[in-house]
Formats: C-alpha cells, structure tokens, sequence
C-alpha cells in the first residue's frame, strides 16, 4: 500500500478517514499549460466536478490534491516541487496530458521536465488535451485509490492477435517508407528586407527617415504597407538609435536571428511611436549584423527603456552582448540550470535531455 494513504487504513476510526479523504480531494490552482482550460470546463456547471467532492482552493496549505496541467518547465518544476511540500498528508498528484507524461510537443525540448521526476504522481491522463470526461475520470480513480490502499488502471487493454481479424497475405508486400516531407538547406539564404510593391502613401514618413538616418544606413526598403527595414552597419547603430529617437519613442520588439553559415547573427530593433500620430501605425525595423564568434552589441536601454527585457531574452537566448546593459551574465528568465544560448542553431539537444535520472529508451 501508498505510505502515503496507509494512515487513513489503520484504526477504528479508518471507514471514516477514507471517507473523508475520498470526498475531500481539493486541487490546488497550479495551471501550468493549456490543459487548464479543460480542469476548468470540468469544474464549471457542465461538468460540475464539485458534485464529486473535489474543489479548486487557491492555497497549497489547504489542499490535498495536485493537478498537473500539461507542460512543466525548468522553471515551473521548483514551484510544483514547492507547492507539494506545502501541501498536508494525504496528498495526491494527477498529471494531465501529453506534455506531462513525455513532453507533449515540446518533446526533447531544453527546457522541459518530467512532472513524476519532480513529484510521486498518482495517476496520469493521456491526451491532449483530455477531455473533461477523462479528467473526473482520474478523479473517480483517486477516489478508488483511497478505499481499496491500491492505483488501478481505469482503462484494460485485452490483448488482441491481429490475425484473427485481418486477413494476412502469405507473403506481405514491402512498402517503401514515406520520403521525409523537408528538405534542409545546408545554406538558407536569409534576407529580412525584401523589397516590395505596396499601395501605401508614406512619402512624407520615408523621406523624414531618410532626414534623420540617410547618411548612416546602407540601405532602407520598404517591406509591407508601413513597414520599413533599415540596414543599419555596425559602427554606426547607436548614432542612428540617437537619431531616431526623438520621433520614434519605444522598441517593440529585439529580435536575434542566426545564421550560422555566414558566422553571423542578425540583430533587429522594431521601432514605432504612441505620440507621434502619424507614426503610429508604422514599424520601423533597424538592423544590423554581428560576428557570431565575438556577438557584442551596443545597448539601446538607455535611448528606449523598453528593450531592456528584450536585450535579456535575446542575451539568454542567443548568446548576444548587449554592451551596456547591467543584466549581460545572468540569467534572467530562463531557471538557472537551462543550459546556455538554446535557441542557436547548433545548440545540441540532448536526447531525452528533458528526463532526469532515466535511462534512455
Ligand atoms: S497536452 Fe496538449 S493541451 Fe495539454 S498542455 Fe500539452 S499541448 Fe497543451
């Protein structure tokens, strides 16, 4: 029997502490993924799962049930970790979807972890995402659980011999394996300003940027209605950031593309404006190229506060230098333990490298 649950069958009183137990199983709010739409079409009036007993607390302290919605991260294990320990006995651990049973698809992915490597789990529901139905299923189970001291399957699979139910030929015709759908390029021609045609009346706003950055950029297209790209060299980005930021007045988004066959990494600023009216609408992208052995970059933090995030991400990410902003060197966003710059392209993952202490299948 579960060490766990042998308390509630030991003593006179045990009939009434299963009881108790079985219809007192109170998830913790713990939405990790998007499994969590379908524990809460589960708990609403549908499906109505309070109707077993079961009700979602918001405090690890008062609750006795852990209901693991999908994807853990990294990240997420330290609070899944945490928030069991907080949790009385008898506690129990249910593992919803494809993600928490073998990463889902994030398969392999560097920053996904096994919920059973982290917590004991009680039972795990295939799919993705799994139904309502499935889920106070698991519930059901549970509650079994806590009566008879064992974990049952819900589901029997009989084991069935294909040949009594198709007819084999005497000697099975070969089929080829299906030729795999991509084909990767070894050298990818990436280009991120590619002029086009467009019906769009922004004379005045090109020329104001030819004003401003004309003598600095080695070239500005215009990529869609309001989209211009800017190719900025290097020695020249912050004069042109100096320039441009009396009228455009925030970074939407930093962005880092690598290009591993030209040693190199593509480093871009989307710019726009919320006080220039005219400018609102248009997205200004400024960039420029870094060597990939030595990828350092001047910040843009000081000249537009909201790429501070950004820079971080990107520096987590990629592996790029954003000179001048105080947070380079440490991880931010990413658990400490990620392993370094996973989004370059020749990050190698490891297989399995989401599993820890397992062996390999
Ligand atoms: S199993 Fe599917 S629905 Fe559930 S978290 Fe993963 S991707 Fe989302």
């Amino acid at each position: 029997m579960d060490e766990n649950i042998r308390f509630l069958h030991d003593g006179p009183l045990s009939p009434i502490k299963r009881w108790g137990a079985k219809w007192s199983l109170w998830p913790v709010h713990l939405v990790t993924a998007c499994c969590g739409v379908e524990l809460a079409h589960a708990y609403a009036c549908g499906y109505d799962g309070e109707r077993l007993g079961s009700l979602n607390y918001g405090i690890a302290r008062q609750t006795n049930l852990i209901i693991v919605e999908g994807a853990i991260t990294r990240k997420m294990a330290r609070v899944l970790k945490i928030t069991w320990e907080q949790m009385p006995d008898p506690k129990f651990v249910i593992v919803m979807g494809a993600c928490g049973l073998n990463g889902g698809l994030f398969w392999n992915g560097y920053n996904m972890v096994r919920p059973s490597d982290v917590v004991p789990v009680d039972y795990f529901i295939p799919g993705c995402p799994p139904t309502p139905e499935a889920l106070l299923r698991a519930i059901r189970a549970l509650q079994d659980k806590i009566m008879s001291g064992r974990a049952d399957s819900t589901a029997r699979f009989e084991k069935v011999d294909l040949r009594d139910l198709v007819q084999m030929p005497e000697t099975p015709k070969l089929k080829r394996a299906p030729t795999p759908p991509l084909k990767i390029t070894k050298a990818p021609p990436i280009k991120v300003d590619i002029p086009r045609e467009v019906d769009w009346d922004g004379d005045e706003i090109l020329s104001l940027i030819n004003d401003k950055i004309g003598n600095y950029a080695t070239g500005i297209t215009v990529t869609g209605r309001g989209r211009i790209h800017a190719r900025i060299p290097l020695e020249r980005w912050r004069e042109t950031a100096s320039a441009l930021s009396a009228n455009f007045d925030h970074v939407r988004s930093v962005n880092v593309i690598d290009v591993p066959h030209e040693e190199k990494f593509i480093v871009e600023y989307t710019l726009s404006s919320y006080t220039d009216r005219t400018l609102t609408g248009v997205l200004l992208t400024i960039f420029t190229e870094v060597p990939r052995e030595d990828p350092v970059i001047e910040s843009l933090a000081d000249i537009w506060p909201s790429a501070d995030y950004m820079e971080r991400e990107m520096y987590e990410f990629f592996g790029v230098w954003f000179d001048g902003n105080d947070w380079m060197g440490r991880k931010f966003l990413l658990a400490p333990d990620t392993p370094d710059y996973p989004l370059r392209k020749d990050f190698e993952v490891n297989k399995e490298s989401y599993v820890i202490g397992r062996e390999r299948r």
